[in-house]
């Protein structure tokens, strides 16, 4: 009888052994997972030094090690994408808080927002010109108040009151955002643009981070400066649920980056994450389709980072190039061109 179950266990092992790895291939998914993006645009290597190339890996990397430290100790995603964006936001490298570009009126105007998964409530500022790191408004806003999007004044009084750090607005005054505004602008006046739409400048720096903690829960960000020269308080999409940022536990986290009025008319960020809900399309053929396929043929440039539920990571863009990088236990990697 015993030399009977050996033989019947021999003969199952191999068969056993086959299944719990590929189920185990399947279902591997990272304790926890951090995407970021740098704003994506015509960023050639061409055009950067290898000086400021260093800065922009170095600044990269040190932003996903400031995510990957909260998640690894068991911090929330929200509390990650919060101090990465505030890294970013505080770095003049990127277009968001102290860095970010000009309107045509020469102000600095900054826009933000931020959504948690487990329960899909979000916050957002948008117009804003005294809050030293808007994420940190947009996550009030989502905690402390029973709205989703604040603009300008009342969204400062609304930080303020909350203890948020306010700045007077020439601390996000930088000479080469100011040198691109005066250049844009004179090219507008002789070109006599027929459009109110901002000439784009195309070497963009929006930040954006999503977050898989070990608790499950996705978490998505956004902030900006927007476009340079934008006009008559002009907002982007990224500052919009939906279109700049989406994140939902049932499907996935999203950040986007590019043209704002075609990633709101095209709500890019919950496209994504319906594809990957209601049509069951893994995130990197999801974030393709609307990145390449629906933008990319009317001529709308960008691109997005996400997280799915299963720690699945996705970085798509439809530009040169796109500031970015992912980490997961063990692997950290931070890219600028295609
Ligand atoms: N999406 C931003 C906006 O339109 C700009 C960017 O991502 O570069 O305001």
């Amino acid at each position: 009888m015993k030399n009977l179950h050996f033989l019947i266990l021999v003969f199952l092992l191999p068969f056993l052994i086959t299944c719990n790895s590929k189920q185990s291939i399947k279902h591997q998914k990272p304790e926890y997972a951090l995407v970021i993006h740098g704003g994506a645009g015509v960023i050639l290597p061409t055009d950067i030094s290898k000086e400021k190339e260093k800065a922009y890996f170095f600044s990269l990397d040190t932003a996903l090690q400031i995510g990957e430290n909260i998640l690894k100790n068991g911090g929330s995603s929200l509390n990650a994408v919060e101090a990465v964006i505030v890294f970013l936001e505080n770095d003049s490298l990127f277009n968001a808080g102290k860095g970010a570009v000009f309107t045509f009126d020469g102000k600095n105007e900054l826009d933000a927002s931020v959504m948690f998964g487990k329960d899909k409530t979000a916050g957002s500022v948008a117009g804003v010109t005294t809050i030293k790191n808007p994420i940190k408004a947009a996550r009030a806003v989502m905690e402390k108040s029973p709205h989703v999007l604040m603009v300008g004044a009342g969204a400062e009084s609304f930080a303020k009151e909350k203890g948020i750090e306010m700045v007077d607005p020439s601390y996000f005054f930088t000479y080469e955002r100011w040198n691109s505004h005066q250049k844009l602008k004179k090219q507008e006046v002789e070109n006599k643009d027929k459009t109110d739409i901002p000439v784009a400048d195309k070497k963009k720096g929006t930040v954006g981070c999503v977050a898989l903690d070990k608790e499950g829960n996705i978490s998505a960000g956004t902030s900006t400066g927007g476009m340079t020269n934008k006009k008559y308080n002009r907002v982007g999409d990224s500052p919009l649920i939906g279109a700049g940022t989406y994140a939902d536990n049932k499907s996935c986290g999203i950040s986007c980056t590019g043209h704002g009025e075609f990633f709101i008319r095209y709500t890019v960020a919950k496209d994504v994450a319906a594809l990957v809900e209601y049509k069951n399309m893994d995130i990197q053929t999801a974030a393709d389709e609307v990145i390449h396929q629906k933008l990319g043929k009317i001529g709308a440039e960008g691109g997005l980072v996400g997280i799915d539920k299963e720690g699945n990571i996705v970085m798509s863009f439809n530009t040169p190039g796109m500031y970015r990088g992912y980490c997961i236990p063990g692997k950290r990697e931070t890219f600028i061109y295609k």
